[in-house]
């Protein structure tokens, strides 16, 4: 088994993305970058690299739908398509879809006491599209199946940045490759996303995000093949890390409701007072994700009325 990595441009906060190309039985590649022009010129040349054309690739897997990595599945015309589930309604503009994504996020807003003068930030949370191809997903993978030609890989679904996250797992050669499970800079946002199945409720992302990390803990992994940046060799160190500093943040959280009950909206300006103007999605994300976890473990209790959800300590 080879592992090629094709650094790329985004024109996002994040920097470069990486996709990978897998030699095995079959030439796969995954993720695709951006649908920007640098991506397209970044992509070709890496692929080229190592003697292929564009043409050769056979098929082209994502490791979840959001834009730095899901721009250019339609480059790779003959290859086959494969993800989540939850890619599809985003790679094929799902109309009816995006209609409830509104109304979700209106909700959500809504019960987290976010005053009305910010519900323009229902459009700015259906990140920018343009840069997720469109074409539809010709085969889903799902937790446990193996990857198409590489036996050796097995699918993980790894919920909790995307909804659509899966990872690939070598048992054989301990390595995952992990999309944005885990970086090695930075902590991934587990985003608040609608459910595919409207009568279903929100996911838990931080909850979710948690599981996977810790799935992952308990696996022989020697090597990740990260979304962004560079390879993670100390997997199990770091790991531990990230979920004691969420732990820790979900503390601080708990202690600003000491005096008083407060809203997701009221937390989120206490916690990131000079950035939730600007980043209101990403910020509200994460105090939710805090909120699940001390609810979770006990620590809070919820009461909703005509304001939205009030958060109370539990002692
Ligand atoms: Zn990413």
């Amino acid at each position: 088994m080879t592992i090629h990595k094709i650094i790329i441009p985004t024109p996002f906060a994040v920097g470069d993305v990486n996709a990978y190309l897998l030699k095995g039985d079959a030439l796969t590649l995954i993720d695709v970058g951006p649908k920007t022009e640098e991506a397209l010129v970044a992509l070709k040349a890496g692929i080229e690299e190592v003697g292929y054309s564009l043409s050769d690739v056979e098929q082209v897997l994502l490791t979840h739908h959001h834009p730095d990595h899901s721009g250019w599945v339609y480059a790779f015309e003959q290859a086959t398509l494969l993800g989540h589930a939850y890619n599809q309604p985003w790679l094929t503009r799902d109309v009816e879809f995006f209609k409830f994504h509104d109304e979700f996020y209106l909700q959500c807003l809504k019960e987290e006491g976010v005053p009305e003068s910010y519900f323009r930030w229902v459009e700015k949370m259906k990140r920018p599209t343009h840069f997720i191809g469109n074409r539809p997903l010709q085969k889903f993978l799902r937790e446990g199946d193996t990857l198409p030609g590489h036996p050796d890989f097995t699918i993980l679904e790894t919920l909790g940045h995307a909804q659509s996250h899966l990872s690939f797992w070598s048992e054989k050669d301990r390595v995952l490759i992990g999309g944005d499970l885990v970086l090695e800079k930075i902590s991934s946002n587990p985003l608040i996303e609608p459910p595919l199945n409207r009568v279903l409720k929100r996911s838990k992302s931080m909850l979710q995000y948690n599981t996977s990390l810790k799935r992952i803990q308990d696996l022989p992994v020697e090597k990740i093949y990260s979304g962004h940046g560079n390879e993670v060799y100390n997997v199990h160190e770091l790991i531990t890390g990230r979920l004691e500093k969420q732990r820790e943040r979900a503390f601080k959280v708990l202690d600003m409701m000491k005096e008083e009950e407060k809203t997701i909206f009221e937390l989120t300006q206490l916690l990131f007072p000079n950035v939730y103007e600007k980043e209101l999605g990403l910020t509200l994300s994460e105090t939710i994700g805090q909120i699940d976890y001390l609810m979770e473990e006990g620590y809070i209790r919820e009461q909703k009325n005509e304001k939205g959800i009030l958060l109370y300590d539990h002692a």
